[in-house]
């Protein structure tokens, strides 16, 4: 540890709240799929800040976008009408499906969205009591009260007790508890395709498919959480694109503007009717200078078939650790994931592999003690992911 990291630790004891398990790294700048600390050493990064970087650090071309629009117009609220928020809301619909969007500032704020929606969809559009929102364990939503709640992690609501009412957990992954949970209160579904914050936990398209036929058989919302999954992380566009569901809603957050704070919620027409001017609203949501960054990181997206490159460069991931498993059949327990969002789950305790891959240089993150998951830019390369499997294979050998 440099003598500059360690004053810095101190200062963050003196000065910031103790609410995150750090890495004992301290970033300073970073490019495409690399990043530097503050002694100057080169990692890769195959983490992006959690999904988010998805077009790389310091991409040269949002960068423009943004350099550009601060100097013409940060902010004014959305008591204004502003061209770069409809061509935003029409790039992200022609990716999707037709519909409107709703701008906010995070996964939390779409999510919690999302709730309002429904919920007032049922109430003022449908003229039905229905309010209950179910969501599966292992699940991830956000922290604030409502999306806590419907996340299916008790770890997160520790402390926090009351809990907003309203809200039902069922099994992941099974259809008979689902089948049980959707009633007559019932506003909507909410789930992630590929559970992220859960350890990289996918649903077959079976799963999928009959959920979806039960909410909308039985009068409730299907609505998606893509804030990890979306922006072609996975191989498509949005990951319920793999198995052809029609969301009523789904959220978006993370990879939206590259690394400026933005979420969204996109509605079908209908279900958008639940919001009327004064229902919802925040101060922040789709300013300029964000609306700027995500335009431009949708355009590279779409300009430069980002779905088809992570599904590529997914499969050659998913073959070298394949080979990994089999050269470790007792430390390897399973690979799972789709395109650039990839699990390995290990067969012990994941603190001393995760760390003896940061001392070679390897950002990546540890989630449910075993699962070391991938999240690269989108932008990274063959290399870069062969250079990591030979990495984990040497820590791999040593543990
Ligand atoms: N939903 C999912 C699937 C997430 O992975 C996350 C964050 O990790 C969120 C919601 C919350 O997003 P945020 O941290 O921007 O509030």
């Amino acid at each position: 540890m440099s003598d500059s990291f360690t004053a810095l630790k101190a200062r963050y004891a003196d000065s910031i709240m103790n609410s995150y398990g750090r890495y004992p790294l301290a970033l300073s700048h970073g490019k495409a799929q690399f990043l530097y600390d503050l002694d100057g050493r080169e990692y890769l990064d195959l983490l992006a800040g959690i999904a988010v970087a998805n077009l790389g650090h310091a991409n040269p071309e949002v960068a423009r976008a943004v350099a550009e629009q601060v100097q013409k117009l940060v902010h004014v609220s959305n008591l204004f009408y502003l061209t770069l928020q409809a061509d935003l809301a029409e790039a992200l619909l022609a990716t999707w499906r037709p519909g409107r969007v709703f701008f906010c500032n995070s996964g939390a704020e779409a999510n919690e969205g999302a709730i309002k929606l429904a919920r007032r969809y049922m109430r003022k559009v449908k003229k039905q009591e229905r309010y209950e929102i179910v969501s599966l364990t292992s699940s991830f939503h956000g922290r604030t009260l409502a999306t806590l709640t419907a996340t299916g992690q008790d770890k997160v609501k520790d402390g926090f007790a009351p809990l907003p009412e309203g809200f039902v957990t069922v099994p992941a992954g099974d259809l008979a508890a689902m089948d049980a949970a959707i009633g007559e209160r019932t506003a909507a579904v909410l789930l992630e395709v590929i559970q992220g914050e859960g350890g990289v936990n996918p649903f077959d398209a079976e799963y999928l498919r009959g959920v979806e036929k039960l909410c909308h058989d039985r009068g409730a919302l299907f609505m998606v959480d893509e804030i990890q999954t979306g922006l072609c992380r996975t191989g498509v566009f949005w990951a319920h694109q793999h198995d052809g569901l029609h969301p009523d809603i789904i959220t978006v957050s993370k990879g939206l503007a590259n690394g400026l704070p933005m979420g969204a919620v996109l509605a079908t027409p209908e279900v958008s009717a639940g919001f009327e001017p004064g229902s919802h609203a925040t101060t922040f949501g789709g300013g300029p200078v964000l609306c700027a960054a995500a335009l431009k990181t949708v355009e590279i997206l779409v300009r430069d078939k980002m779905a088809e490159r992570s599904a590529r460069m997914g499969d050659f991931a998913q073959s070298l650790f394949a080979n990994l498993r089999a050269a470790h059949p007792d430390k390897i327990k399973g690979v799972r994931g789709r395109g650039l969002m990839i699990g390995i789950e290990l067969a012990m305790d994941g603190q001393k592999i995760w760390e003896a891959l940061l001392s070679r240089g390897f950002i990546l993150n540890l989630t449910q003690g075993t699962v070391l998951r991938l999240l690269p830019p989108l932008v990274v390369e063959s290399q870069d992911l062969e250079r990591f499997a030979k990495a984990l294979d040497e820590v791999l050998s040593e543990a």
